[in-house]
């Protein structure tokens, strides 16, 4: 199965291998949690998630379309070409209860 739909990724767990720009991620340590970047991510991409306190970035879910970034009023999201390993527990919220993009 081709990673083309945002069902297709969360079910593979794999980013489009189309996508050519780098993902983004999120620098906790300078977030202030206003939740603006997760409105501003497209719902045909729908990566960014409040995670209790945190707001993450499920990389393979980030097309690295570069919608969040003018968003943030700390600038606290940045290009990340080597995305560590997605915690598990992040697939919970892409089509929970909560998922805001659909
Ligand atoms: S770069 Fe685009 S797809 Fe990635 S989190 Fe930001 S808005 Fe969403
Ligand atoms: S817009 Fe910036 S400060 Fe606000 S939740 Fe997103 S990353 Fe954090």
């Amino acid at each position: 199965m081709a990673a083309g739909t945002r069902q297709e990724r969360v079910a593979t767990r794999e980013r489009n291998p189309k996508w050519k720009l780098p993902v983004v991620r999120i620098e906790m340590s300078e977030c202030i949690n206003c939740d603006a970047c997760l409105r501003h991510c497209p719902d045909q991409f729908g990566a960014i998630f409040n995670h209790g306190i945190d707001v993450i970035i499920v990389p393979e879910l980030c097309s690295g379309c570069g919608k969040c970034l003018p968003a943030c009023p700390v600038d606290c999201i940045y290009e990340d070409p080597t995305p560590a390993p997605t915690p598990d527990e992040w697939w919970a919220h892409p089509y929970g209860p909560e998922d805001p993009y659909v």
